[in-house]
């Protein structure tokens, strides 16, 4: 469903050219059940927009080579484009060029982390984590823990699912190696301080990683200004192909740091002996990576930056707001997490229904929601649910479309509640 230009001007989406920005999503323009699609899943993973999809064919196409190895020209075009992406993306996020290592996305980043500074951990520290946590920063975490002897402590929301920097200063002790938190939770939605949690850890000398996957394509992100040591995002939440993704940290800190995957690419020179390890951030890209994906990624943060991450994140706050406001509304709709300040994702159950029969009802209209744990089992326990409905509307999306989610979700209430 497409706003006709105009309409939705004195709704909010003045700011963004939303007509023209979802005609760039070609998902976007697809029936799902003979009904058009309303897309409402964007935690889960982004459509492409064409520029992406373009710059992925480009490359499949015309110079399908490895990087980094041949002497001939394809070789030295795909060396160049996966190269200027990687530039393109760390000054998107505030990073520098030679402090971005390509991972398959947040989890793999998160992995790398853990399996290295992870090593550094003596028995009786401590790794310090939220209840707000995707799977992906707990599991990597509790098997570093495992490995070294060290615990993880976990600092609780509040019961709107608010993280507060007074709870997070009174979790740490001095045996505090490691503090590991969301920027924004995928199953709630909450925002956290993560800039003030990070100066924090600084100065306390402890090292900090922050889980930027659901932060990146809402806001704003900067490494630098959030005074953090690594961060971890994924590049299909940000419009670009799953596969690729990546870890940001200082170049001096990576080099610190021992290599995680061995192979090609990521040595200087190798015998049976020993081997020495190339610079960053290539020590930490083993084997063939994911080069158009790498392009792709490059494509989608200079179509982000086209449109602008102000510009989206005010649009976005405007659409949660409505949707929050729709979903109060609603009789039997309680909400999960009802957080300060929100980004990406709302969480709700509907009283006497499962989520999942929710969600497939929901599809059924065309609108896709994803109903479940949402790698997050922890968050929606401490709410005393195994499961919810999660919406997460994104600048593509219309008030339109919202009211016509909401008048699905009230006919199923009302047919099936
Ligand atoms: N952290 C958060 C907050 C997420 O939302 C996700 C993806 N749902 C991940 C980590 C894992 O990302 P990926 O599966 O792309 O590695």
């Amino acid at each position: 469903m497409t706003a006709a230009p105009g309409k939705n001007a004195d709704r909010g989406d003045a700011a963004i050219d939303v007509p023209t920005i979802r005609g760039q999503l070609p998902a976007l323009s697809r029936t799902v059940h003979d009904k058009p699609l309303i897309y409402l899943d964007a935690a889960a993973t982004t459509p492409r927009p064409q520029p992406v999809i373009d710059a992925v064919t480009s490359y499949e196409t015309n110079y399908p080579a490895n990087v980094h190895r041949g002497v001939h020209e394809l070789s030295g075009e795909a060396t160049a484009a996966y190269e200027d992406a990687r530039r393109r993306i760390a000054a998107f996020l505030g990073a520098q060029t030679h402090g971005l290592v390509f991972t398959r996305g947040t989890t793999e980043s998160i992995n790398l982390v853990a399996n290295t500074s992870g090593g550094t951990l003596e028995p009786g520290d401590e790794v310090l984590i939220s209840a707000l946590e995707h799977h992906a920063n707990i599991v990597p975490w509790q098997l570093a823990c495992q490995r070294t002897g060290s615990a993880l402590r976990v600092v609780d929301v509040d019961d709107h699912a608010t993280l507060h920097l007074a709870a997070v200063e009174d979790a740490i002790t001095d045996r505090t190696r490691i503090i590991a938190i969301t920027q924004v939770s995928n199953a709630v939605g909450t925002l956290t301080p993560i800039r003030e949690i990070c100066t924090l850890a600084r100065s306390r000398g402890i090292t900090s990683l922050v889980d930027a996957a659901q932060a990146a394509p809402h806001m704003g992100v900067d490494f630098a200004d959030t005074g953090c040591d690594f961060m971890a995002f994924s590049g299909h939440k940000m419009y670009a192909p799953t596969g690729i993704g990546g870890l940001l940290a200082s170049p001096s800190m990576l080099d610190a740091m021992p290599p995680w995957q061995g192979g090609g690419d990521m040595i200087r020179t190798v015998s049976f002996e020993s081997c020495t390890w190339n610079e960053v951030p290539w020590k930490f890209e083993a084997g063939t990576p994911n080069i158009g994906g790498a392009i792709g990624l490059g494509a989608a943060v200079d179509w982000l930056g086209g449109i602008g991450m102000h510009a989206i994140a005010a649009r976005e706050q405007e659409l949660l707001g409505d949707a929050v406001a729709r979903l109060h509304s609603i009789d039997r709709i309680r909400l999960i997490g009802e957080p300060t300040k929100r980004a990406g994702a709302i969480s709700f159950v509907v009283e006497g229904m499962h989520p999942a029969d929710v969600g497939a009802m929901l599809d059924r209209h065309g609108i896709a929601v994803r109903a479940g744990h949402h790698c997050a089992q922890p968050i929606l326990e401490r709410f005393g649910i195994s499961a919810t409905v999660r919406i997460a509307p994104a600048f593509y999306n219309t008030h339109d479309e919202l009211e016509s989610f909401e008048a699905a979700l009230r006919r199923i209430i009302d047919v099936f509640g």
